[in-house]
């Protein structure tokens, strides 16, 4: 991966390019390099004395000497005369305002030094002093692609174009006899050739190809020969400094062969040599060109790592922060949860110091009670006793709650009778509602399993919960209780407690305050009564842990409906009583009966505190067809039996006021009332009881819950046998 390299890496891949650079870029400092000159005092001297070399240039002699686009004096003859300078400190300086046809005369009336391109002459032998060859070439004759001429000694006595004042005009005239057709330069001769005025020219070598290819004529053709005596260039120093020429021939004798194929390379483009350099020149800039890649790729690494390096910190940082942060908010949580517990724990612990005093007030205030107090004495004391009870209340609230909110509240599921829930329910409910002009409807399916597995104590806090608020909340018109049931696939039936009320309603806005511990709605409406906020949150929570659920539906100053859906599992499914309509008698369930006669003349009469109970009674009875009164207290019954002939009287035993053993030794004592069938109707089913009971002027027992077939047998022995009616066999 190009971001994973290393700084050592990318270290070494800078080394790497700078070796690719420095092979790439020729080297002049080549240039300094070969063996010490050994120069004698006189040359040293010399030196000294002419630190300045004035040369005389051809300007238009490419590539031997010429001046480039820049005015600049370049080509192999100042290359060399370069190298010179490097061994011997001369400096040499180039008379470009001084044409090169004057060159030669300058030199030699010493107003110039030097000539760097002179070919071998006889003529220039007498009049400069030659240094020894230090450029050898060859020569060539120019001709056009389709000409017949092929030999140079074709041209004896023809016309050839060659530049004049050369060598070359010279060795054309002398030795290859030809008619000389002179030009200003090489390359007009050249041209000249191309274009079709010229049959041939005459031209060195180097100069021919470099001038072919940089004119790009392309119809040229060219024969290259030796000459004995035009064989390269000698250097022409004026004729009165011997040292100079000494200098130059030691420093020619010194010169290296690389330097020389580097000289040679940089400027001659002789066939393959100048392919090389033209496929140096390809290869130069490839390299260049990959250089900059690479350069820009090692940049981009670079940036790429920087930005790498820099979101890594960014990570650590964010990591580190998260980290701290976790950290504060788990000991934030472990400080609430212990200041939760710490919390719990006391409310619990209060709460059960303060219900074991209060357990001695109202026990104590009980005792007084049944005592003969005067009056006023005896209201302080029911006062006590019932702020105690209230007050014991708001701790059981308190307590609970803690146990919940500590986890220590435990679900215990014993087989219950449903009817027994239902009574207690009733009977507690029955006192709050004696305060107040309230109606209580309670509307049971007569279906529901006669008894269920479960936890009937907390069941029984939820639904005196939701009927304790209706009530307190309620100030005119009624409260319902409706429980039914649904069986549920895992065995289970779902019982549903609807307890309705006409009282002052929720707004929507409290609604979902409802549930939250200590919280009291509507305050302004609510003065008044009391109350802690915690028996919603105590009887939903209690609800959930029995896999329940309690919901709300309120009308704002009309009324609200609380329902507790709460599952329990079924112990037997029988049915806890009827149906409480009259065609649901019909049903195969009561069929089965078979009571086997009705008495539509019969007049019953049942007596219990419980609304629940008489509604089973009443229900069960239904299938006889008899009339039926119901009352809650045995003041009520006696009040009853005077009034109205009874057939037989169904009387419960343990009621507020008067109680059943009571109200029947009354009855018993009532003018007729001996003969009347009086059956005890108790859930006190303890052995010897039955007899307690006819031994206290009952006519017979039945316990609660009812059993069907005993109350069969107990109806058809104690109504009269003219007031039966025989049912017609199916
Ligand atoms: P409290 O002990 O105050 O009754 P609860 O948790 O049982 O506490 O009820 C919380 C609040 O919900 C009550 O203070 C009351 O404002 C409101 N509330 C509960 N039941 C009813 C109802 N049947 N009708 C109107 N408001 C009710």
């Amino acid at each position: 991966m190009l971001c994973g390299i290393g700084w050592k890496r990318t270290r070494l891949l800078y080394c790497l390019l700078a070796a690719v650079f420095l092979l790439a870029v020729p080297q002049p400092g080549i240039f300094a390099q070969g063996p010490v000159l050994d120069l004698t005092e006189a040359e040293r001297n010399f030196i000294q004395e002419h630190p300045v070399i004035r040369v005389g240039i051809d300007p238009i002699f490419a590539p031997f000497e010429f001046l480039d686009i820049n005015g600049h004096y370049a080509g192999i003859a100042p290359d060399y005369l370069a190298l010179i300078s490097a061994k011997t400190g001369l400096r040499f300086e180039p008379a470009k305002e001084v044409p090169y046809a004057e060159a030669q005369e300058r030199v030699l009336a010493h107003e110039l030094d030097l000539l760097p391109t002179l070919g071998w002459t006889a003529e220039r032998e007498r009049n400069f002093l030659l240094s020894q060859l230090y450029y050898e070439y060859k020569l060539a004759i120019v001709v056009r692609e389709d000409s017949p001429v092929n030999n140079i000694d074709d041209f004896r006595g023809r016309p050839i174009a060659v530049q004049g004042n050369t060598s070359n005009a010279d060795f054309a005239f002398s030795v290859l006899k030809a008619s000389l057709s002179l030009y200003e330069s090489e390359e007009k001769a050249v041209l000249a050739v191309s274009d079709g005025r010229e049959e041939a020219m005459l031209g060195y070598l180097p100069t021919v190809v470099y001038l072919i290819r940089n004119l790009g004529l392309s119809n040229l053709n060219y024969i290259t020969f030796d000459s004995d005596i035009n064989k390269g260039f000698h250097m022409g120093v004026r004729d009165d400094w011997p040292e100079l020429r000494r200098i130059l021939d030691k420093v020619f004798s010194s010169i290296t062969q690389a330097e020389k194929t580097e000289i040679q390379t940089r400027w001659i483009l002789l066939s393959d040599s100048g392919e090389r350099w033209r496929i140096a020149r390809v290869a130069y800039a490839a390299a260049a060109v990959l250089l900059v890649m690479l350069i820009f790729i090692v940049l981009k690494i670079y940036s790429h790592r920087k930005k790498i390096a820099r979101h890594r910190q960014n990570e650590i940082d964010l990591r580190e922060m998260v980290s701290q942060r976790t950290e504060e908010l788990q000991n934030q949580t472990r400080l609430a949860v212990e200041a939760s517990r710490a919390k719990s724990a006391f409310l619990a612990r209060m709460s059960h110091e303060i219900r074991t005093p209060m357990n001695v007030i109202i026990g104590l205030s009980e005792v007084l009670l049944q005592r003969d107090l005067p009056a006023d004495a005896s209201g302080d004391v029911l006062n006590i006793k019932q702020a105690g009870i209230s007050l014991l209340s708001i701790i059981n609230d308190i307590l609970d709650f803690s146990k919940i909110e500590a986890g220590k509240m435990d679900i215990v599921n014993t087989d219950y009778m449903f009817s027994s829930l239902m009574h207690d329910v009733e009977n507690i409910i029955k006192f709050k509602l004696e305060e107040k002009p309230l109606e209580f409807v309670t509307n049971i399916d007569a279906g529901l399993p006669s008894k269920l597995r479960g936890d009937m104590v907390r069941v029984r806090q939820i639904l005196l919960n939701l009927l304790g608020n209706a009530v307190k909340y309620t100030n005119e018109g009624s409260v319902t209780l409706t429980v039914s049931g649904t069986a549920r696939e895992d065995g289970k039936i779902l019982l549903s407690f609807e307890v309705a009320d006409t009282g002052i309603g929720i707004r929507q806005e409290d609604m979902r305050k409802l549930f939250g511990s200590f919280n009291q709605v509507d305050p302004q409406k609510n003065h008044g009564i009391e109350g802690t906020g915690l028996g919603l949150a105590i009887s939903q929570n209690l609800c959930r842990m029995m896999g329940g659920e309690i919901t709300v539906r309120s009308t704002y100053g009309k009324g609200s409906v609380f329902t507790a859906v709460i599952p329990q599992s079924v112990a037997d499914k029988r049915p806890f009583g009827q149906r409480a309509k009259a065609t649901e008698a019909a049903k195969p369930g009561a069929e089965k009966r078979n009571i086997g006669f009705t008495a539509p003349e019969a007049r019953v009469l049942a007596v219990d505190d419980s609304k629940v109970n008489l509604a089973v009674i009443e229900s069960l009875l239904q299938p006889y067809g008899m009339n039926i009164d119901t009352c809650q207290s045995g003041e009520i019954a006696i009040a009853l039996v005077k009034q109205n002939q009874y057939d037989l009287v169904f009387m419960d035993h343990m009621m507020p006021g008067m109680d059943g053993l009571e109200a029947a030794s009354e009855i018993r004592r009532l003018e007729g009332g001996s003969s009347i069938p009086i059956v005890a109707l108790t859930a006190n089913a303890i052995s010897g009881m039955r007899e307690m009971f006819l031994e206290n002027g009952f006519s017979d027992y039945l316990s609660k819950p009812i059993d069907l077939a005993k109350l069969d047998k107990l109806v058809a022995a104690w109504i009269k046998e003219d007031l039966k009616v025989k049912n017609k066999p199916d």
